[in-house]
């Protein structure tokens, strides 16, 4: 499944058809000479199977149609174990492994929908903090012309890693490192998106947002998807989105 190559302001787009070999995660990386294939009648591999989870999510309020469409188009099953491919378009959060979990397809949707109507446009660069399995990031390089996606645990980077190899998105990068202190490298952001949840925001993610800029992310005690744009003179209008149960945001490098 590869794309076609790049042009400014050209949506990455993965294309309608599956991908000609598809191969089991866990077993081998992806694209390694040898992976063994999916056994063939999983049904997980029909696109079919990927639209049923998409009109669900469509019957949600707020859901923007570039979403949507990314989110028939990215196979979620590669992103898990074998014995969890079966509920990969249930609208679940399951084990990734390390203590995390994929987050569920609503909430995916929810939160690069909110970032695509806030700015009115699509991202031109969008940061994501907590990579996982990299589904989401999958998702959001669908969306967005560039996208960076940091991840604190490492054997979870590699897992992004391979599992994204096939897709081929040369818009986004994966980066090892504590996505608390944003990420430098590709600063300043249109959008930020956490997958992990924090008391509040840090300092890095605010600065880095360019004038304008959006930010989604779980914060608070409940948890509250919270929204945020940057306005100038460094204030910030937020919103509650709605109640989130997501993992937490740590420090450090593992
Ligand atoms: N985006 C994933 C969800 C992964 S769960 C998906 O597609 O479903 C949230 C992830 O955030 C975990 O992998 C966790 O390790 C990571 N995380 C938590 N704190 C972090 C930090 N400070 N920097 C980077 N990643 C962090």
């Amino acid at each position: 499944m590869s794309l076609p190559p790049r042009r400014a302001g050209f949506p990455a787009r993965l294309p309608a058809q599956e991908p000609q070999r598809v191969e089991r995660p866990g077993t081998a990386p992806r694209g390694s000479p040898g992976a063994p294939p999916v056994p063939t009648g999983s049904g997980m591999d029909s696109p079919a199977v990927r639209c049923g989870m998409v009109e669900r999510l469509r019957a949600l309020p707020g859901m923007h149609p570039q979403v949507l469409e990314a989110m028939s188009r990215v196979p979620r099953h590669l992103f898990l174990d074998p014995g969890l491919a079966a509920q990969a378009y249930l609208d679940n959060a399951l084990p990734i492994g390390h203590g995390q979990t994929i987050s569920k397809p609503s909430v995916v949707a929810r939160a690069a929908s909110v970032v695509l109507q806030a700015l009115g446009e699509r991202p031109r660069k969008l940061l994501e903090i907590g990579t996982g399995c990299g589904y989401q990031a999958a998702v959001l390089a669908c969306v967005s012309d560039e996208v960076y996606s940091v991840e604190r645990i490492r054997a979870l980077h590699e897992l992004a890693r391979r599992n994204l190899r096939s897709l081929r998105l040369p818009n986004l990068r994966l980066l090892l490192a504590d996505g608390m202190a944003g990420a430098p490298v590709g600063a300043p952001y249109d959008a930020l998106i956490s997958a992990a949840a924090g008391e509040q925001a840090p300092a890095a993610w605010l600065e880095q947002l360019r004038p304008g800029g959006v930010l989604v992310a779980p914060l608070g005690e409940p948890q509250r998807l919270t929204a945020m744009r940057k306005l100038n003179a460094g204030r910030f209008e937020s919103w509650v989105v709605e109640q989130a149960r997501f993992v937490p945001l740590k420090s450090g490098i593992l």
